[in-house]
């Protein structure tokens, strides 16, 4: 049955010798990675963390998160991925509700960790990359010999990652030993000959969050194929290694894909030993995505999910065919559907994309609701939170992704924007995106988002967020001239700010809250 450690128990056997990870030109191969995630294993277990323990792992990606994630599932833990960008803040409230009694974390984030220490529960602090007062370091944690191995079962919680979801405090995300197995097999067997052995996926999707961890990093992982991590986004960085190792699988959020375009010696950037391109975490504006395929030889294959689903439910798939501005069809053993405020079906258009200006998108969208193996058991302790997210029809458990969309009578989804994205003004509905998309079209725009902000006659009004390609000099007139002759009037930004980066999450997302300047992502 599936079961994580299983999964990577059997490539261990299939392909002992092969390389599990890549890093700065040093290797670990799937034998090493065995031995290592035992010892890791072995390490908690002395300390005496048993089944269900939560260890929280906050690193970037280094080889150290892969073999703390692994080590820690096969001692029958519960991995806690935190943001290694996070603060005291931040990580004490994810310390404090999982209950995590182990901290692995860089011997540079240590202290951040000990401010907050005595209000958690966390007993041991493991470092990577050298000694830090308070805590041991990594290569001293691990114990030799064969661990006590826990065995968990498919429905046994394995990953708690933390996202805020569609409101509120970040909430805890169960995912369980199946979600995460099924998710990350269905993700292989959507590329052309699944992932295979000789494969080389290069990690810049941070592995804390559920797009890399899944779809990069186990995928890699269940397949016998490298993963080859890289701690920050760095266009250069990423380019550099595409090109001297001939990376097969590229994996990134549509800002990846926009800063790579948008550098000076973009037209020189070697693509070709890349067969697989994926983007996902939001939606990627079509210019960005014509303009990468001008440029370079891969496709890109846009897909969607929610840390909720673990992540993928829906891909434009090579196989079964894809349609640009589309976030594909849903994948095999997952359901969706479009919903009404009632739990009715939408029914869907002919063929997509629709033209926005043409439709009344109120009548063919709906909220996109899923069902599948890969779903989350539920967040943990919030029976509130669970009543909202699931409803129950047909034999099946619901879960609400709070993004409105439509699909069309061939099977392909589309996603408009996130339910609490929707601006309304002066009683009109403006998604964001579809002005996003515009602005995006425009020479002199290298980056935009739209926001609502508050208005005392309309109740909220359009803002466009842009950031210009540096020759330019473009006004805010000519951008509101642009979106009029092209946009139903209501929908055109009233206000335009020229700033010089759009604040993002690290997977990508615009934190729209701090551009309309409240509440929260
Ligand atoms: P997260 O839990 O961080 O993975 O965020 C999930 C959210 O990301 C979804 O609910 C969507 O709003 C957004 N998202 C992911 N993929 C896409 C996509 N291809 N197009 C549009 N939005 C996306």
């Amino acid at each position: 049955m599936a079961n994580l450690v299983n999964n990577v128990a059997s490539t261990v056997r299939e392909f002992g010798s092969n390389a599990a990870i890549w890093y700065d030109g040093t290797e670990i191969s799937y034998e090493e990675l065995w031995a290592q995630t035992g010892a890791f294993a072995a390490g908690l277990r002395e300390r005496g963390i048993d089944a269900g323990d939560r260890v929280a792992i906050y690193l970037p990606n280094v080889p150290q998160f892969v073999l703390a994630f692994h080590g820690t599932l096969r001692a029958g833990g519960v991995v806690v991925p935190m943001n290694p960008q996070y603060r005291s803040r931040e990580i004490s409230h994810l310390l404090g509700d999982s209950e995590a009694t182990v901290v692995v974390t860089l011997a540079d984030l240590v202290p951040v960790v000990e401010q907050v220490r005595e209000e958690t529960a966390v007993e041991h602090v493991v470092s990577v990359g050298g000694d830090a007062e308070g805590a041991t370091p990594f290569e001293e944690f691990l114990a030799p010999g064969d661990p006590d191995v826990v065995e968990r079962e498919p429905d046994d919680v394995a990953v708690q990652p933390y996202t805020s979801g569609t409101t509120g405090q970040p909430k805890g995300v169960q995912l369980t030993h199946e979600n995460l197995s099924s998710n990350a097999k269905s993700a292989a067997e959507l590329i052309p000959e699944g992932c295979r052995p000789d494969d080389k996926q290069i990690g810049v999707l941070p592995l804390f969050h559920i797009y890399g961890m899944t779809v990069v990093m186990n995928v890699a992982l269940f397949n016998g194929a490298a993963y080859y991590p890289r701690p920050e986004w760095d266009v250069e960085d990423a380019v550099s290694l595409v090109e001297a190792e001939e990376i097969t699988i590229f994996h990134g959020v549509p800002a990846m894909y926009n800063d790579i375009i948008n550098q000076p010696d973009a037209e020189s950037f070697d693509f070709s030993s890349v067969r697989m391109c994926g983007v996902g975490g939001s939606g990627i504006p079509a210019e960005v995505l014509r303009t990468f395929e001008e440029l370079y030889e891969p496709k890109v294959y846009e897909g969607y999910g929610l840390t909720e689903t673990s992540p993928v439910t829906h891909f434009n798939s090579p196989l079964s065919g894809r349609r640009v501005g589309s976030i594909g069809k849903t994948v095999p053993g997952v359901d969706s559907r479009v919903v009404d405020g009632s739990f009715e079906a939408v029914p869907p258009v002919e063929e997509g994309p629709v033209d926005e200006d043409e439709v009344d998108l109120d009548e063919i969208t709906g909220e996109i609701v899923v069902a599948g193996p890969n779903v989350m058991t539920g967040y943990d302790g919030l029976p509130g939170a669970n009543a909202e997210a699931f409803t129950e029809a047909d034999g099946k458990r619901w879960f609400h992704t709070g993004d409105v969309g439509y699909h069309d009578e061939d099977g392909f989804f589309y996603v408009v924007d996130r339910e609490k994205h929707m601006i309304v003004t002066g009683g009109y509905n403006v998604y964001p995106r579809e002005v996003e998309e515009l602005l995006f079209e425009h020479p002199g725009v290298a980056d935009a988002a739209v926001a609502g902000i508050p208005d005392d006659r309309r109740g909220e009004t359009v803002k466009a967020f842009i950031v210009p390609t540096p020759d330019a000099e473009v006004t805010e007139d000519e951008i509101q001239e642009y979106c009029l002759e092209r946009l139903a009037a209501y929908k055109h930004p009233r206000e335009v700010e020229f700033v010089d980066e759009l604040p993002r999450t690290t997977t990508g997302k615009v934190q729209k809250f701090k551009l309309a300047g409240e509440g929260d992502d």
